[in-house]
């Protein structure tokens, strides 16, 4: 697909809201939304929410707030599927009256004989047409006190095909689909009738989903046609495996998006993994999502499962904490420092703090906890202290105290005069820098020293070296 769609682009999310947003429904919320966003189009979220054991509110909620989370705004919805029975019972109505479905009034009991008598002679398990009205047939004497199903007439011979935007032509013989329940005994519409439907009233041009569902999409593609729908474009994208090859799953995975602002990773480093995770433009690696919306046309979507690379989205995730705003990522740590007891009152403020750290940090939880050190009262180990603050060391540090009361507060300054102290006592950089580091933050890895000692100040500077010298 590498033109233009004809008809408007209409895409949709259709989430089934039995958990948590997960990583590869976050990957098709993308596709589907970068799809639309390309194209001028419009993206529709709707919630399959049918299953009523599995479906619950939290989880609209978690798949709403994994959206909101990544940026990925709906234009049209939610829909909920709960709330367009009506409209599923008036389908379902239409076909009967047309004679695309028919009442099936075999019980459960004997669908399951006839299926197990099927698998006994070696064929395909399927409903055997007992209740399917035929020109000239005579039906069976209906039961009584038994409610019917309702049975969606697939068609006998030919076989339905589509050219999958992602996997290349996919034909299934119509020998292959069963006259699929369309309605239960009570009423309730099933699953496949109800995409279908949705589709349609959606006007969806162009559905992109797990490749899970390439089973359904024949069943779905008989029942448009037999309703007098256009067809959309499918998709199925390959899943996405876990670190090991296998398949993701959240003993060992990180599959709940909502996962990983928790670990401190920002949502443009998510979606950049997520879009180069089965999609690639070229051989870039960095990209915004208006490049991705920009180029995202439907083509260049790889057709093999992709592996979930940590390293790689860890990669992603410290590109984009070196160009956030201080500001923000301020606004992100400060939780979590709050939390580990950082003191911020007369503190240095928390986004130099930050812009000074962030050059290695692969989370913000990282930068959070490596910012630490500004914001707590340092207790140097005595060991250490005795080790690094010896005699050869101490007359140096007395002059760089006494020469902090005056010297410009400035990195530049500080690191001159570090220089000069050093000269005049015939000292070498770490034997000054690594007891400056003990007294001054309790630790001996820090960023470069003169950074650290403008960030604290003269006034906490002077008094954290007079408790030692
Ligand atoms: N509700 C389905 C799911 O969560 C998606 C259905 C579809 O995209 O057609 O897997």
């Amino acid at each position: 697909m590498t033109t233009a769609p004809a008809k408007p682009v209409r895409t949709r999310f259709a989430p089934s809201p039995t958990g948590y947003l997960h990583l590869g429904g976050a990957r098709t919320a993308l596709y589907s939304w970068a799809y639309a966003r390309h194209f001028g189009g419009t993206f529709v979220l709707r919630i399959e929410d049918t299953d009523l054991e599995r479906s619950t509110p939290e989880a609209v909620q978690a798949i709403i707030e994994g959206m909101e989370w990544l940026g990925l705004s709906h234009d049209e919805g939610p829909f909920y599927q709960m709330q367009r029975m009506d409209r599923y019972r008036e389908v379902v109505a239409q076909m009967l009256e047309a004679g695309t479905a028919y009442h099936c009034y075999s019980s459960q009991e004997e669908v399951e004989a006839m299926r197990e008598r099927m698998r006994v002679a070696g064929e395909k398990p399927r409903y055997d047409g007992t209740w399917r009205p035929e020109p000239g047939k005579t039906l069976p004497a209906i039961p009584a006190d038994r409610k019917p199903v309702v049975r969606f007439k697939n068609p006998l011979d030919g076989e339905v095909s589509w050219d999958d935007f992602v996997k290349g032509t996919i034909t299934i013989g119509n020998k292959e689909l069963d006259d699929l329940v369309i309605a239960r005994p009570d009423g309730t519409p099933t699953y496949n009738f109800c995409v279908a439907v949705d589709d349609w009233d959606m006007e969806i041009s162009h559905v992109l989903r797990g490749d899970d569902h390439v089973n359904n999409t024949p069943r779905q593609i008989n029942i448009l046609r037999a309703i007098g729908a256009p067809l959309p474009l499918y998709g199925h994208l390959p899943m996405i495996l876990g670190a090991d090859g296998q398949k993701m799953s959240k003993r060992k995975d990180a599959v709940n998006v909502m996962d990983y602002p928790a670990q401190g990773y920002l949502p443009e480093a998510i979606l950049n993994y997520l879009a180069r995770l089965g999609w690639s433009h070229g051989d870039d690696e960095v990209f915004s999502m208006e490049q991705v919306c920009s180029w995202f046309d439907g083509t260049h979507l790889s057709n093999s499962a992709a592996q979930f690379n940590i390293e790689k989205l860890n990669w992603l995730n410290n590109h984009y904490i070196k160009q956030a705003d201080d500001e923000r990522l301020a606004s992100l740590a400060q939780p979590r420092m709050l939390a580990a007891g950082a003191v911020f009152d007369g503190a240095p403020a928390l986004p130099a703090v930050l812009a000074l750290m962030k050059e290695r940090v692969n989370t913000v939880n990282e930068l959070a906890d490596a910012a630490m050190l500004f914001y707590r009262a340092p207790q140097p180990d005595a060991a250490l202290m005795a080790q690094h603050l010896t005699d050869a060391v101490k007359p140096a540090l007395a002059q760089f105290a006494g020469r902090c009361a005056t010297v410009a507060w400035t990195k530049e300054a500080l690191a001159a005069m570090i220089k000069e102290v050093l000269a005049a006592n015939t000292l070498k950089m770490p034997q000054m820098a690594m007891p400056l580091r003990l007294i001054v933050t309790g630790q001996l890895q820090t960023p470069a020293i003169d950074a650290v000692l403008q960030i604290f100040g003269r006034e906490t500077i002077v008094a954290r070296l007079a408790k030692f010298l």
